[in-house]
């Protein structure tokens, strides 16, 4: 086992901290999910097992650009389409690129629509958003500080 270092802790705050704030999906949302795309990736149509583990939530509006961990911000994804999540572009353009003809891309972007419809309205504004992250600014700041007190005290001697 690693020892717990303050770059480590400042990690765990920061998710902990966050999750607080933008929850993960329950487990019964996740089952929500699964039945919804009966086992197979909104990409690709491909079924997936999901004692394998293989199956994965998928960001349709990534993190990095307000994307909520709402259950309905998340599609059932495979981990090759997963995989390929490194993708800029956003996702009824990445799907385009993942159906064999225009009635399959109409048929998974329809489905994944009504998903994401079901979205409530309750998302925190912007101004929220900036509020929890100087929450969580100030308490790494706030951690960091100790941290550095701490190394003084050590150094000081007993
Ligand atoms: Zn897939």
């Amino acid at each position: 086992m690693p020892k717990d270092t303050p770059s480590m802790a400042k990690n765990k705050m920061r998710r902990c901290l966050g999750a607080i704030f933008d929850p993960h999906p329950s487990k019964t949302e996740v089952d929500r999910l699964w039945g919804y795309f009966e086992s197979r990736c909104a990409y690709c149509g491909i079924m997936i097992n999901r004692k394998s583990r293989t199956g994965h939530l998928d960001h349709l509006l990534s993190s990095s650009v307000g994307g909520s961990n709402n259950i309905h911000n998340h599609v059932l994804s495979c981990a090759r389409c997963n995989g390929d999540e490194t993708r800029e572009e956003p996702w009824d353009l990445f799907l385009q690129g993942k159906c064999e003809n225009s009635q399959a891309l109409q048929a998974k972007k329809k489905k994944i629509i009504q998903w994401m419809s079901q979205v409530p309205d309750s998302e925190p504004s912007p101004e929220v958003r900036a509020q929890s992250k100087s929450i969580v600014k100030e308490a790494i700041e706030n951690f960091e500080r100790s941290v550095e007190k701490m190394r003084a005290l050590r150094r000081n001697g007993f």
